[in-house]
C-alpha cells in the first residue's frame, strides 16, 4: 500500500466526471460567474473506459472507496454504464455517488442496478423558499425530497443529506431538517462553508463552526458523541439518544482533519489532486491517450502520492493562503 509524506494511504477516489451543474449555488458556481463560463471541453474529458482504467490503477494502489461526483453527475449521459464499469472491478468496496438530486428521481433504480451502493444528496434548506434562493435556480425542494424517497425505496441507502450552512442564510433550517430525517436512517451532515476556489465570495464571518450548532442541536435533543467508524472519516458524529438516529459535522474551517485525508481527486479533464484545495494536479490524460501502460501511469499516480504533504485547512487558519486554488466544481466535492 501506497503512503504519502504524513503516511497517510490512498483509500479512496472521488471522480469529478462533468464539470457542469444544473444549479447554481451561491457557495460553489455563482450565477454572476458561471453562467459565462467557458467549461472544459469535450474531447478533453475521459471517457467512461478511461475513468476506469485510473480507477482500477487506483484500486492497485490502495483505493476501495469510489465517489461519483462533479459538478453534477447526473448531468453525465448514461452514467449508470460507468457505475456498471466501477462496481465489476472487485477490489471497490463501496460506491457512491454525491447529487443534487434534481435527475435522481429518474436514474435511481438503474443506478442501483448497475451497482451503486448509496448516494449523498445535497440539501440545504426544506424551505422552498429558501431553498430555491440557496441554490439560485428555479427547481422545488420536492423534487428533491421525491428523490430521496425514490433512492431509499430502491434501496441507493444508508442516505446521506449534506446541509453547507452559510450564516445568515440557513441556520434556521438545522433543527427542520433534523425534524424531517430524525427517524428515517437518514443522516444529515452540516458542513462549513469553506473557500474551496476563489470565486464563491468566501468570507469567515459566514462560517457557522459546528460546535454552535452541536450546542443548538443538544438544546432541542439530547445528543451524545459517537465512535468514528474508520480512519479517514471526516464527518464527527453525534447519536440522538432516543435512537433518532445520527447527525454529523464536517468542520474543515474550525477542526481541520488533514491528518487522515485519504482521498485521491480525479477532474474530469484526467487531472490528479491530492487535496481540495489544490492548484494544479497530475495529468494522466496525454499519457493514458498515448499508450502509456499499465505500470507507467501507475507510477505517475504513485508518485503524485508519495511526494503529497497536503494539509490545507490545518494551515489556514480564518485566512484562506494565498495560492491559485482549482473549484469545487471542477475538482469534485
Ligand atoms: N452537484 C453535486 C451535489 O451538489 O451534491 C455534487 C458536487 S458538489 C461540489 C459536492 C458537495 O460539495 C455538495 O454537497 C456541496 O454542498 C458541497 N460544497 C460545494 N461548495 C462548497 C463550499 N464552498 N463549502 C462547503 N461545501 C461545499
Ligand atoms: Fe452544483 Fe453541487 Fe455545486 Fe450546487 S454544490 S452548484 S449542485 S456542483
Ligand atoms: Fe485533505 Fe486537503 Fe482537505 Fe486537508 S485540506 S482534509 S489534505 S483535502
Amino acid at each position: 500500500m501506497v503512503t504519502d509524506k504524513f503516511k497517510r494511504p490512498m483509500r479512496d477516489l472521488r471522480i469529478s466526471v462533468t464539470d457542469r451543474c444544473s444549479f447554481r449555488c451561491g457557495y460553489c458556481m455563482p450565477r454572476e460567474v458561471y453562467d459565462d463560463h467557458e467549461y472544459l471541453e469535450r474531447s478533453s474529458i475521459l471517457s467512461y473506459g478511461e475513468i476506469r482504467r485510473i480507477t482500477r490503477l487506483a484500486t492497485d494502489l490502495g483505493v476501495r472507496k469510489v465517489r461519483l461526483t462533479g459538478g453534477e453527475p447526473l448531468l453525465r449521459t448514461n452514467v449508470h454504464r460507468l457505475v456498471e464499469m466501477i462496481s465489476d472491478l472487485d477490489e471497490v468496496e463501496d460506491l457512491a455517488m454525491t447529487t443534487n438530486a434534481l435527475l435522481l428521481a429518474r436514474e435511481a433504480e438503474r443506478l442501483k442496478e448497475a451497482g451503486l451502493d448509496r448516494v449523498t444528496v445535497s440539501l440545504d434548506a426544506l424551505n422552498d423558499q429558501l431553498f430555491r434562493k440557496m441554490i439560485d435556480t428555479d427547481v422545488p425542494v420536492a423534487t428533491v425530497l421525491d428523490a430521496i424517497d425514490v433512492a431509499s425505496e430502491v434501496g441507493l441507502e444508508p442516505i446521506k443529506i449534506n446541509t453547507v450552512v452559510r450564516r445568515g442564510w440557513n441556520e434556521g433550517e438545522i433543527i427542520p431538517l433534523l425534524e424531517r430525517f430524525r427517524g428515517t436512517g437518514h443522516t444529515v451532515r452540516f458542513i462549513e462553508f469553506m473557500d474551496v476556489g476563489t470565486l464563491n465570495s468566501w468570507n469567515l464571518d459566514e462560517v457557522v463552526p459546528s460546535a454552535e450548532l452541536v450546542e443548538m442541536i443538544a438544546k432541542r435533543w439530547d445528543i451524545e458523541p459517537a465512535e468514528s467508524n474508520y480512519r479517514g472519516e471526516v464527518a464527527s458524529r453525534y447519536r440522538f439518544t432516543d435512537g433518532g438516529g445520527e447527525v454529523g459535522f464536517i468542520s474543515s474551517v474550525s477542526a481541520p482533519f488533514c491528518g487522515d485525508c485519504t482521498r485521491l481527486r480525479l477532474s474530469a479533464e484526467g487531472k490528479i489532486y491530492t487535496c481540495l484545495f489544490g492548484s494544479d494536479g497530475t495529468d494522466l490524460l496525454t499519457p493514458l491517450r498515448s499508450d502509456a501502460s499499465d505500470e507507467e501511469i501507475r507510477d505517475l499516480m504513485e508518485q503524485t502520492w508519495t511526494k503529497r504533504d497536503d494539509r490545507y485547512s490545518e494551515l489556514r487558519g480564518g485566512t484562506p493562503l494565498a495560492s491559485p486554488k482549482v473549484e469545487m466544481s471542477y475538482i469534485g466535492g
